[in-house]
């Protein structure tokens, strides 16, 4: 019989979306009838913007034409998009042969992992989006739970915490690791400023590092003083790749379509290229974003798209501030609750005092009917946390927060 891949038995637990789906389920079967509102998993809610829907329809329709039929196109997407997005996200900071196009960001991180393989050092901040570091267990990069269920062996975790302002003491990171780097963050919603990204970007450079940096949260940047992209520090096209979608922005994480940026100047220790490599990786494994998608994408970055995308976003950061304002009402600062958003990302990061986050998890469930996710299980550093999503109706979130009045702190 064929060995079980040692990096699965490795994983603990399982994956925290599916738990918080069991949870979710077990309650609705005991409560029939119980409506229960999700600001769980970061998913989209709001329809796709009319002019992007009608330019993939147009495109799938013409596929039925002779003119318009089109089968593999180049595994790193169309010139089009890859030049759009150079062009109008980056401002031409990027070149169109350093962005690679790809069915999504998570995709991406999955695959970054065959780029760098299992003998390479990783650290990750903590919390942290789950697959930097599952996907780093599964292929051998990272071992073992440790005993005291404090990370995997193998992992260096970088806290943050209010007492950094989530900004991660850099120190810990050893010569020559990949850093993941998340900002807005996937769950604490914080944003990094430019002093703190040139900080990372010049302990990355020094220390022989390569940082993976996951910017699926770009557009919910409001503040104009905050980078969207690490690529708007110097020196970052030595030492940074960036992960990037279309998932959160317009509504594809359906659709899917994502994109990856690799420098020309990124190398590895012996010199060669690392867009060279990832050229394979995405040639090799991959084979190439669907061509309706990427007919999606460009009408995204055109001038009316780019608008309703914005729009998008505009109503989900009201939902931020329409749950900012009931978690920072007077019960809850009673309780000792403290609310962290920055109003630049769509997650509220939230600190109950003298509970588990699971036990407060179950107690939302409970009391009021709403999915919430726990922070421990973005990393040990979101113990005490949940993670309010600001992905949903205004209505279902105007209904959740009516019943975060029923909570019992
Ligand atoms: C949602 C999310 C992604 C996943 O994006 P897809 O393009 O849908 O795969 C990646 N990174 C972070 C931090 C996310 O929250």
């Amino acid at each position: 019989m064929i060995n079980r891949n040692k990096g699965f038995s490795n994983l603990t637990a399982g994956y925290l979306f599916p738990e918080i789906a069991r949870r979710r389920r077990e309650y609705a079967e005991k409560h029939p009838g119980s409506s229960i509102i999700s600001l769980g998993i970061g998913n989209t809610t709001e329809p796709l913007s009319p002019h992007i829907a009608k330019a993939m329809s147009d495109y799938a329709l013409a596929l039925a034409t002779p003119e318009g039929y089109s089968g593999y196109g180049d595994e790193q997407g169309l010139k089009a998009l890859r030049e759009k997005i150079a062009q109008v996200l980056y401002a031409g900071k990027v070149d169109a042969s350093e962005v690679f196009i790809s069915d999504g960001a998570k995709c991406d991180i999955a695959r970054i992992q065959t780029l760098f393989g299992r003998d390479v050092k990783v650290a990750v901040q903590d919390p942290a989006y789950p697959v930097y570091v599952d996907g780093s267990v599964v292929v051998g990069a990272a071992g073992q739970m440790k005993a005291d269920g404090s990370g995997y062996e193998g992992i260096v975790y970088m806290p943050c915490v209010p007492e950094n302002n989530f900004f991660p003491d850099l120190s810990v990171v050893p010569e020559n690791s990949i850093i993941y780097f998340c900002s807005p963050n996937n769950p604490t919603g914080a944003a990094s400023t430019k002093e703190e990204l040139t900080r990372l970007v010049e302990y990355a450079r020094k220390h022989g590092c390569i940082i993976i940096f996951d910017a699926a949260y770009m557009e919910f940047i409001r503040n104009p003083e905050l980078p969207k992209t690490i690529f708007e520090i110097p020196g970052a096209k030595e030492c940074a790749i960036e992960i990037n979608s279309f998932s959160k922005p317009a509504g594809f994480t359906g659709v899917r379509l994502g994109w990856s940026i690799v420098p020309n100047e990124l190398k590895f220790a012996d010199g060669s290229s690392v867009n060279k490599d990832w050229n394979r990786v995405m040639t090799t494994l991959f084979n190439g974003a669907s061509n309706i998608a990427q007919a999606g994408g460009l009408a995204a970055l055109d001038e009316e798209g780019l608008k309703e995308m914005k729009a998008i976003i505009d109503y989900y950061l009201e939902n931020v501030k329409t749950m900012g304002k009931v978690l920072n009402g007077q019960k809850f600062k009673d309780a000792g609750v403290k609310v962290y958003s920055t109003g630049n990302s769509p997650y509220l990061w939230v600190y109950f005092p003298g509970y588990k986050s699971w036990d407060i998890f179950d107690k939302i469930l409970e009391e009021c009917n709403v999915v919430v996710t726990p922070g421990s299980g973005f990393g040990p550093a979101g113990e005490g946390f949940v993670r309010f999503s600001a992905f949903g109706h205004h209505k279902d979130v105007e209904e959740a927060c009516k019943r975060f009045e029923n909570l019992k702190l």
